[in-house]
């Protein structure tokens, strides 16, 4: 008998909500609370010292050291009278997450002790850098790297700890995170995107990149979670059967939230708001204990470190309610995946979201122009993108339950498309139309009257054009947003540098700016067409469309890595300065190992479930019907004992199948492994985890779940999927 699980149902199926305690401030009055934003920092530091480290936020100008020491200061006041009494430098190292070491304010002075925080501490630490990795950038006896502080993040408190957040670099100044290469490709966008500007408004000194993102992710009630050795060490469940009900009937999407979890998100919330996180969405998603959160969106690097922030603040919050929260992009097979949607545009310091339709001809001349450059870079690169986005975790979701393909296309809904179909098939005459009150009219496309609608969503595209912004959809709930955002970013920097070039030789011929403008569009427009696609990508004639299309079509992770290696992406990324080749060799180094090491977890997590807990209880129950038989001959004429004892001689015969299958598929895995794991080449060894290891694990998860079926429910030892989905 399962006594575990039935004790540990008991105790989840009574569980309460947690009762919080009543906030007596508003969201508006407490919000930013625990971060040293602007006005902490106008109230802590003298007017020099604020105006040059405003300056260092809005302008990047280098802090002098002076400053540095003053900004030190004030902050540490700051941050002790929040109750810190701990700093770190908080950075994004390769293996996703955050990481942070924590060290006290303490300092020896004249033999005693005093509070001390300088500003050389404040901007930059040499951590030992030795267990993070590096793809090879840092020899193993140059274990040196610097977390240098990065001032458009500003400092935050959570419980005793003053965070920093940071960049991190090798000792030879190779990025060795997410953050490095993410300024650098929102400073690349930037500075390409002012240049393009320029043919249409001479203020434009920047352009940010704005990221909105949605966080879906689940929770298990923790009795329950504790109980599944696979969800603790790998975050998926590596087997269960379907539960008879989970999303058919569609009645969790926005439906109303369970009191425990409303609980839980409340929680959160004050925490996010707290922290400056301006979390304003809440809502449950289409699968059962599956639920979403969603900031306003924000300046892609702060939004991404806010990102980061949450997803650890999740963890920590779901704890005092008794749950934990699963960012694995599947946790379940069968059941919709978690997603993290990247709303993405760009805008400039004027006010313009370069996205968004406009009032007149010009502004939507402007706008056309956006658009179509990022079209052009998502079809140029969408392998790119696609790699961006690939892990081990997130390889269960794409492509499967209503989740993107694993095939980057761009979704623009109808208006949007007519207008490019329009302005295609138009000669450049026909498209302007000098009008002398609005500027430019582009008369064929009726353009000046654009206005999005809204509801035209197709949630089957990875890509897709939403009104003002793209929403990258492929993006992996448990990723850091910084891999898809720099490649993004990059990619349309690069774009829009060619894209400058091209006009600006044209006007040089002598060709009128307005005309040159568009003859640029309408060679991309026509160049980019095979990345649209309206359709259903979720069918099957879709993905052999694509292939036709020459769309990047590859699923395999190992492989999808490679695009970062491809001469022309190295090309956008050493063009532009975000990544050197060095920096692209050893990040795909470190995407090869994780997702080795991933898989190797999976694999030996699954071998000793199977062996230790199904395999055993599979037999016993086996044993059961045996002697069960074994009666029935021995107290009936055999002829009427066999009949008797039909059913459970056929039950039998499947129970020793399957476990004899999942024996030898286990004793078959562990080989696998072991060929893989001879391979000292990081790519070969990926791939051959790819191809070997993964396929062994599908068969056996296979059986196991047949098992599931057929076991007393009574005597299996792991919550099923109808517990773990359902109690709340
Ligand atoms: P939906 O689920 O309908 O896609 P949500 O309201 O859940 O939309 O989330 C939309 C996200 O997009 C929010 O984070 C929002 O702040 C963000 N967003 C809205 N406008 C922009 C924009 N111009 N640029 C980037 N993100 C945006
Ligand atoms: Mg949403």
């Amino acid at each position: 008998m399962s006594t575990l699980r039935f004790k540990l149902l008991d105790e989840a199926f009574k569980r309460k909500a947690v009762v919080l305690e009543p906030e007596e401030k508003r969201p508006s009055e407490f919000f930013g609370e625990h971060v040293f934003n602007r006005a902490a920092m106008a109230k802590y530091l003298s007017k020099r010292t604020y105006n040059a480290i405003i300056d260092a936020i809005d302008n990047g100008t280098p802090l002098s050291r002076e400053y540095a020491d003053g900004v030190a200061t004030g902050m540490k006041q700051w941050a002790m009278e929040q109750g810190a009494t701990h700093y770190t430098h908080w950075f994004q190292p390769l293996t996703g997450g955050t990481a942070e070491k924590h060290d006290s304010f303490i300092e020896f002075e004249k033999g005693a002790v005093i509070e001390e925080f300088s500003g050389k501490i404040l901007i930059q630490q040499e951590p030992d850098a030795s267990s993070f990795p590096s793809g090879g950038i840092r020899n193993t006896f140059e274990a040196r790297g610097y977390s240098a502080w990065d001032p458009s993040s500003p400092a935050f408190v959570v419980g005793d700890t003053l965070c920093i957040p940071t960049v991190f670099i090798s000792y030879t100044g190779e990025a060795l995170d997410y953050k490095t290469p993410l300024l650098k490709a929102i400073s690349a966008m930037s500075e390409a995107a002012v240049k393009v500007c320029h043919f249409f408004d001479e203020n434009v000194t920047k352009v940010f990149s704005y990221l909105g993102w949605e966080q879906e992710y689940f929770l298990v009630d923790e009795a329950l979670y504790a109980a599944r050795p696979d969800l603790v060490l790998t975050g998926r469940t590596l087997m269960g059967h379907d539960s008879a009900k989970n999303q058919q009937l569609e009645d969790h999407y926005f439906g109303s939230i369970p009191t425990r979890v409303l609980a839980f998100m409340s929680d959160l919330e004050r925490e996010c708001l707290k922290l400056g996180i301006p979390v304003k969405t809440r809502h449950n998603e289409v699968a059962p204990n599956q639920f979403e959160v969603a900031p306003i969106f924000e300046e892609t690097n702060l939004a991404n470190d806010h990102n980061l922030l949450l997803m650890s603040l999740m963890k920590k919050v779901a704890r005092r309610h008794n749950f934990r929260v699963l960012l694995h992009e599947k946790p379940f097979k069968g059941i919709n995946g978690s997603g993290k949607h990247n709303n993405w545009s760009m805008g400039t310091n004027t006010g313009v979201n370069l996205l968004a339709p406009g009032k007149n001809g010009m502004e939507n001349l402007q706008f056309v122009t956006f658009l179509v450059n990022v079209l052009m870079a998502v079809y140029k690169h969408n392998d790119l993108l696609k790699a961006s986005i690939c892990s081990a975790t997130n390889a269960h979701r794409l492509g499967a339950n209503e989740a993107p393909p694993a095939i980057v296309s761009v979704f623009l809904g109808k208006q949007i498309s007519e207008v490019l179909d329009k302005l295609e098939s138009a000669t450049t005459d026909e498209a302007i139309k000098m009008d002398p009150k609005a500027g430019i009219k582009i008369g064929v496309a009726h353009i000046p009257e654009i206005f999005i609608d809204n509801t035209d969503r197709n949630r089957t595209s990875p890509f897709a054009f939403t009104g003002n912004r793209f929403e990258f959809r492929a993006v992996g709930s448990s990723a850091n947003c910084g891999a898809a955002m720099i490649v993004l970013n990059t990619a349309v920097a690069a774009q829009l540098n060619d894209f400058y070039a091209e006009v600006e030789s044209l006007i040089a011929a002598g060709t009128q700016k307005e005309k040159a403008i568009f003859t640029v569009i309408r060679k991309l427009i026509k160049e980019c067409k095979a990345i649209r696609f309206d359709g259903n990508g979720y069918s099957d004639e879709w993905k052999a469309e694509a292939a036709r299309r020459g769309l990047d079509c590859e699923t395999s992770v190992p492989l999808n890595f490679d695009a970062y290696l491809r001469p022309k992406n190295v090309k956008i990324f050493t063009d532009t300065k975000v990544m050197s080749e060095v920096e692209l060799q050893s990040r795909c180094e470190v995407k090869w190992e994780t997702y080795t090491k991933k898989i190797q977890i999976e694999a030996r997590v699954l071998g000793d479930l199977a062996m230790n807990h199904i395999v055993p209880v599979a037999s016993r129950y086996q044993s059961i019907l045996l002697d069960n038989i074994a009666k029935f001959n021995a107290l009936f004429p055999a002829d009427e004992a066999k009949t008797l004892s039909e059913e459970d001689t056929k039950v039998v015969r499947k129970v020793s199948k399957h476990i004899s299958t999942v024996i030898t598929k286990v004793d078959a895995l562990v080989d696998a492994r072991k060929v893989a794991n001879k391979i000292t080449d990081e790519r070969e060894k990926a791939i051959a985890y790819h191809d070997t290891v993964v396929p062994l694990m599908d068969e056996i998860r296979y059986h196991i779940d047949k098992l599931e079926l057929i076991v007393d429910n009574e005597m299996w030892p792991l919550p099923k999927y109808r517990e773990l989905l359902f109690i709340r």
